[in-house]
This record gives C-alpha cells, structure tokens and sequence, in this order.
C-alpha cells in the first residue's frame, strides 16, 4: 500500500524564544526537523515524504533531497498549522492511499510507532499516536476547579496521525476550521478515530527545557 506522510516544521516557536524557526533549531546534531525526516525515511512502510517549511526561511535544499530519496517535495506553509497540513496535501502524490502528519517538533517518534500508526490506519481509516494520561486533569475556570475528569476516558494525542488520504481531504475541505490536531476534523465528520499507544517519550518541543530534555533522550538512546 502506497503511504505518504507530511511532516509540519513551518511553525515560529515563538515560546522558545529564538530567531530561528523552532524546527530549524539544532538538536543533538542536526536541525530538529531532521530527526523525524530520517526516522520516516527508515520507516520501510512510508513511499513519499512532504515537507512543509516556513515560507521565507532559506535552507540547504540539495542536501537534504540527496539524504532523503523519498522526499519529493518542499512545500511553504501557512499562518497556522491546520493550514501548513492543507498545503501538504496539496503535494501528497496521487498514488498514496494513505497519508500520515507529522509534527517536527516531535523529534523522538520511532519507526515501530510509525508502522504501528499506519497499521491501524489501514485497518480503520484513521489512528492517532497517543498516550494514557497518567495525571489527574481538570476542568477549571478562572483559576477554580469545576470538575475532576475520570483518567480511566483521557489520553494526550500525539503524532503522527493516519489517514485514508480521501478522508483527510475531505475533511480538511471546509475552510474555516482550524483545529489544533488532524483528528479532530476526522472525528468531526463522525469518523471513529483508532488510538495507537506509544511505545516511548515521543514529547513535544515547546520551551528550551524541552529542547535540553530531547537532546538528553537522543544522546541516550544512542
Ligand atoms: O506550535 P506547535 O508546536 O503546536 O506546532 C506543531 C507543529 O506544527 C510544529 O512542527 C510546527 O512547525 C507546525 N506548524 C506549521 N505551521 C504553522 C504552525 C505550526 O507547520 N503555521
């Protein structure tokens, strides 16, 4: 079966504080967005790769088209990331049945969650990486507690998320809607959404301890 997947890296990360945008920042050796492009191109189940980067950011494109055989295309992305993901698939090749997304920064994804996304997005449709949540949340507001939420029903939604490339289309044809996952346009139109647990730390980079807590994890993984 012919898999695509795009990985979203054309975000600022304006709470890292940094000139460079956040998946361009270097992390244990290369660009953050790096990790993930390597770890799909190892990922023996994905064809083609869709890389969508910030419009006016200049980087060394020969290089990475030579390392990464199955990238095909750099695609610019958009004011917010529902709109990065609407122009990469724009450039998900025809042929692909399924498509997965992808957030650069989320540098540690492995390639046995990659294969385990698109298993069960073959099987449903539509999966999600995601992982129990081992806190108590609650709902609150204005700095009170209104409802302690039962854990047993709450998981946090990671990436990559995997869909019937028809089906991700679809959902992301009305335009108005920005949500802050793919899988909430799928669910939208009543699709059921299958969770995938994650086999490892698969964190979001958002402040500089997480960038110093990733590159620790990599450098051990190592
Ligand atoms: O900002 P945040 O970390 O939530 O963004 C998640 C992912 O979406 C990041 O990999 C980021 O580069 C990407 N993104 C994007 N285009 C935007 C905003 C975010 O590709 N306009």
């Amino acid at each position: 079966m012919f898999v695509s997947a795009i990985i979203v890296a054309a975000g600022s990360g304006r709470r890292l504080g940094m000139r460079t945008p956040k998946a361009f920042v270097r992390l244990a050796g290369r660009p953050m967005f790096e990790h993930s492009l390597r770890t799909f191109s190892n990922a023996g189940t994905i064809e083609q790769l869709v890389l969508v980067v910030p419009p006016r950011h200049r980087f060394g494109k020969a290089g990475l088209l030579k390392r990464y055989p199955k990238l095909t295309a750099f695609v610019p992305g958009g004011a917010e990331r529902a709109d990065s993901v609407r122009a990469g698939l724009a450039a998900v090749s025809p042929k692909a049945k399924l498509v997965l997304v992808h957030d650069a920064a989320r540098p540690l994804v492995r390639r046995e969650d990659i294969a385990a996304v698109v298993r069960a997005a073959a099987r449903h449709r539509a999966a999600v990486l995601a992982e129990p949540a081992s806190d108590t949340i609650k709902r609150a507001d204005r700095g009170f507690i209104q409802a302690t939420l039962n854990r047993d029903y709450l998981w946090r939604a990671q990436t990559p998320q995997g869909f019937d490339l028809k089906l991700l289309k679809r959902a992301y044809r009305a335009p108005s809607r920005k949500p802050t996952d793919d899988s909430a346009l799928a669910e939208a139109l009543g699709v059921r959404v299958a969770l995938v647990t994650a086999s490892g730390p698969n964190i979001k980079i958002t402040t500089r301890t997480d960038l110093e807590y990733a590159a620790w994890l990599l450098g051990k993984r190592r």
